[in-house]
C-alpha cells in the first residue's frame, strides 16, 4: 500500500514525499479514507503510531478546495497541551507545504494580539489548546460556525487534565453539521460517553500501539546517594560517551540546581521546566532541537507528548514516583527503530519507587556500577524506612533525631510537572492513582516527610458549622 492508493491529492502527496514517508502506516491507511468520505472517526491509537498525519493529510485535501474566510476558520485541532499543539503545527507546516492553507495556533504563553491579526486575516485550521481557545472566543475575534472538521487529539489526557468540560463548551459553539475526529489512547467508558453524544455513526480505528520502550530501550540504574548524584551523572556522561540527553528531573528547582552545575562543568545544557516563559521554552527547545544544546534538563512537562527525533539518550536524574511517567520519560529515545539509552539515578531510599516501574514493565532495571555507586543497595523500609535510619543514628550520635531529615516539617511536595500546576483536580486524582497504583509495600508506609505526599493530607478537611477556613 502507498500512500497515492489512498485517495490523496497531488498536493497532499508532494508533502508526504517531502516528509519522506514511503508508506502510510496502519492507523493511516485505515483512517485517511474514512475521513476522506466524510465520515466521523473514532481512533483509538497513541502517539508514535503516525495518528496525526493520519487526520492532518485528508483534512489538506479535504480544506485545499474551499475559500479563507476573515475569523472564520474551517478546521479546528484540539490539543490537551501547547507542547503537543505545537508539535501538530509543525507537522500541518510539512505536510501542507505545497497547499495554499492558513493556519494559527492558539496556545497559552504567546500574545493574543500576534494571534488575533493572524486570526483576522483569515485562517483555514486553528490549531489550538481548550482553554486558549475560549478565551479567544470571549474576545469575541473568533467566529466558530463555519467549523468543517474538527478533532480531538488525546482525548484520554484531554480527560485526565481536566479539559472535558471545555471540550463540551466548544463542541456547543460548532455548526452540527460539521465532521468529527476524535483520537485517544484508550477508549475509556467517558471517552466512549464523549462520542455517542457529539460524534454521527463515528467508524472506529484501533490500531496496536508500537513496540513499547520497556523492549527497545537499553536501560540502566544505579544507586547512588543524593550528594553524589551530580557526581554520577557526569561520570555516566563520560564513561558512556553520551553526547546528547534529556534528563529528567522530578521538581522544578532541581533542573535549575543541575542546569547551572552541569554548565559551571563545561557541559553545553539548557533548562527547561514551566516557570520559564513560553518564548524561552520555544527557543530552548528548538535549539536542543537542532543540536546547538546538547543536554536539556527538563521537568516533566517535556515528557510526554514530546517528538523530538534522533534522542539518543534520556537521563532520570530522580526516580520518578509515578512510575508510568518511568515508561514515558524513556520513550524519549529509541523512537522509530532507533537504539537509544536510558540511565537511571537512584538514592538508596527510591527502592519502593523502582519496585513499581519493575512491576509495570514486568522487569527489572538491569544495575550499572558507578564509582558513586560502590556497595550502595535500596534500604529495607523505602523512604520511611531511611528516615528511621537517620534518627536511630543520630540518637547514636548524641543528637536530637531530626524529623523528616532536617528536622523541620517539610513543606508541600512541590506539583511533580507543570501541567499538574494548572489543574488541581487533576493533581489530586494523579496522587490518589498513584497511591493507589504502588506496591503493597508502599501503601503501608506513613510517609510524613520528603518527596511524597502522605494520603492523609489529601483527605477533605471537615467543615466544622460552615464556617470553613474560618478556625485559624
Ligand atoms: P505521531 O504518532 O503522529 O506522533 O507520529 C510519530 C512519528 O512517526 C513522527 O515522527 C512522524 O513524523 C512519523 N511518521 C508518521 N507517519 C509516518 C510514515 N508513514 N512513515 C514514517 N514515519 C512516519
Amino acid at each position: 500500500m502507498t500512500f497515492s492508493d489512498l485517495g490523496l491529492g497531488e498536493a497532499v502527496l508532494a508533502g508526504v514525499a517531502d516528509a519522506g514517508y514511503s508508506e502510510p502506516t496502519p492507523i493511516q491507511e485505515r483512517a485517511i479514507p474514512t475521513v476522506l468520505q466524510g465520515r466521523d472517526l473514532l481512533g483509538c491509537a497513541q502517539t508514535g503510531t503516525g495518528k496525526t498525519a493520519s487526520f492532518v493529510l485528508p483534512m489538506l485535501d479535504i480544506l485545499a478546495g474551499g475559500r479563507t474566510r476573515a475569523r472564520m476558520p474551517r478546521s479546528l485541532i484540539l490539543e490537551p497541551t501547547r507542547e503537543l499543539a505545537m508539535q501538530v503545527a509543525e507537522n500541518f507546516d510539512v505536510y501542507g507545504a505545497h497547499v495554499k492553507l492558513a493556519k494559527a495556533l492558539l496556545i497559552g504563553g504567546l500574545s493574543f494580539d500576534d494571534q488575533d491579526r493572524i486570526i483576522d486575516r483569515g485562517v483555514d485550521v486553528l490549531i489550538a489548546t481548550p482553554g486558549r481557545l475560549l478565551d479567544h472566543f470571549e474576545r469575541g475575534r473568533l467566529v466558530l460556525s463555519d467549523i468543517k472538521v474538527f478533532v480531538i487529539d488525546e482525548a484520554d489526557r484531554m480527560l485526565d487534565m481536566g479539559f472535558i468540560p471545555d471540550v463540551e463548551r466548544i463542541i456547543g459553539l460548532l455548526p452540527p453539521t460539521r465532521q468529527t475526529l476524535l483520537f485517544s489512547a484508550t477508549l475509556l467508558p467517558e471517552i466512549r460517553r464523549l462520542a455517542r453524544r457529539f460524534m454521527d455513526q463515528p467508524k472506529e480505528v484501533a490500531v496496536a500501539p508500537p513496540a513499547t520502550p520497556v523492549d527497545t530501550v537499553e536501560q540502566g540504574l544505579a544507586i547512588v546517594e543524593t550528594g553524589d548524584k551530580r557526581a554520577a551523572l557526569r561520570r555516566i556522561l563520560a564513561e558512556r560517551e553520551v553526547t546528547g540527553a534529556l534528563i529528567f528531573c522530578n521538581r522544578k528547582k532541581d533542573v535549575d540546581i543541575l542546569h547551572r552545575s552541569l554548565a559551571k562543568h563545561g557541559l553545553n545544557a539548557a533548562a527547561l521546566h514551566g516557570d520559564l516563559a513560553q518564548p524561552v521554552r520555544l527557543d530552548t527547545l528548538e535549539r536542543f532541537r537542532n543540536g546547538e544544546v546538547a543536554f536539556l534538563v527538563a521537568s516533566n512537562v517535556a515528557a510526554r507528548g514530546l517528538d523530538i527525533d534522533d534522542l539518543p539518550c534520556v537521563i532520570n536524574f530522580d526516580v520518578p514516583t509515578n512510575p508510568e511517567d518511568y515508561v514515558h520519560r524513556i520513550g524519549r529515545t529509541a523512537r522509530a527503530g532507533r537504539s537509544g539509552r536510558a540511565f537511571t539515578l537512584a538514592t538508596p531510599e527510591d527502592g519502593v519507587f523502582v519496585a513499581a516501574i519493575a512491576k509495570l514493565m514486568d522487569r527489572e532495571i538491569p544495575r550499572i556500577e558507578l564509582a558513586e555507586s560502590d556497595t550502595l543497595s535500596f534500604e529495607e523500609g523505602g523512604r520511611e524506612g531511611a528516615s528511621r535510619r537517620r534518627r536511630r543514628g543520630a540518637r547514636d550520635k548524641g543528637e536530637r533525631a531530626p524529623r523528616g531529615g532536617n528536622g523541620r516539617r517539610s513543606p508541600a511536595r512541590e506539583p511533580r510537572s507543570e501541567e499538574e500546576e494548572g489543574d488541581g483536580r487533576r493533581r489530586r486524582r494523579k496522587r490518589a492513582r498513584t497511591a493507589a497504583d504502588a506496591p503493597a509495600e508502599a501503601q503501608e508506609l506513613v510517609v510524613g516527610m520528603g518527596a511524597h505526599t502522605p494520603a492523609f493530607l489529601m483527605r477533605e478537611v471537615p467543615d466544622k458549622g460552615g464556617r470553613r477556613g474560618e478556625d485559624s
